[in-house]
């Protein structure tokens, strides 16, 4: 990691989004992951003097990729990566990338990971030199994205992609939403200690204002109801109860 730092930015929006920034320390480089909007991006970049190198984009959305046209305004050479199935709703990708895909940023190499459910073209990047993954509205701490576009069967099976990574993997989320994920995993198991353990501190750390990612494979095995249910009948079953909680 000694190469490598990983920066955030608290959007403070309603749909509490973060962007993440990878920088490469040496050069200052970095790449902005899923850029909700630009002024944000601008002035981290400018106060932490990064040269933003790379756009990496994980859906469609419009709270993951509004602040792309701003950023290609003022540096229009800048590569955007996305996904390739979703050209068609992101025409500003530059660089098209689709499963098991990899590119390079400096000698790191990126692995996408193509994960349907949320949306058709969702992909996450990863990162074993890091023991990263930028999973965008995949998974959240405790919970994972609605099933927006796909069927209950590819979101389950996306997540499990996710679940067998490295257990040690950091999992870098675009939403603050691990506090009412917790409550929700609470009601579905109640008598898991490691589930009431990490609420609690979740709690604690909302309250002092401190965002709660990343989490890890690890933690998530033990305490997200929707890594746990057994089969995509019960994962159904339990995101069906979040749509409507
Ligand atoms: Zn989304
Ligand atoms: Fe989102």
């Amino acid at each position: 990691m000694s190469e490598y730092q990983i920066h955030v930015i608290d959007v403070k929006n309603n749909l509490q989004n973060y962007i993440w920034l990878l920088e490469h320390t040496t050069t200052h480089d970095v790449v902005v992951i899923d850029p909700t909007e630009s002024q944000l991006v601008f002035d981290y970049c400018q106060q932490h003097q990064l040269n933003i190198c790379q756009v990496w984009l994980t859906h469609w959305h419009k709270d993951h990729i509004g602040g792309v046209p701003d950023l290609l305004a003022k540096y229009p050479h800048l590569p955007v990566y996305g996904p390739r199935d979703e050209l068609s709703k992101i025409p500003f990708i530059s660089h098209p990338v689709h499963d098991e895909q990899t590119f390079s940023f400096h000698e790191l190499e990126i692995e996408v990971i193509a994960v349907p459910g949320h949306t058709l073209g969702h992909i996450i990047y990863y990162t074993d030199f890091l023991e990263s993954a930028f999973v965008g509205d995949c998974l959240f701490a405790m919970g994972c994205g609605r099933v927006f576009e796909g069927t209950y069967q590819q979101m389950f099976h996306s997540l499990n992609r996710i679940a067998a990574l490295p257990e040690h993997t950091k999992l870098y989320c675009a939403h603050e939403y691990s506090l009412s994920n917790a409550k929700f995993a609470l009601s579905i198991e109640p008598h898991n200690v490691a589930l009431q353990e990490r609420a609690e501190h979740i709690e604690y750390l909302r309250y002092l204002d401190k965002i709660t990612l990343p989490t890890t494979i690890a933690e998530e095995l033990e305490t997200n109801p929707f890594l746990r249910a057994e089969s995509h009948e019960e994962f159904a079953r339990i995101r069906k109860l979040k749509d409507t909680a």
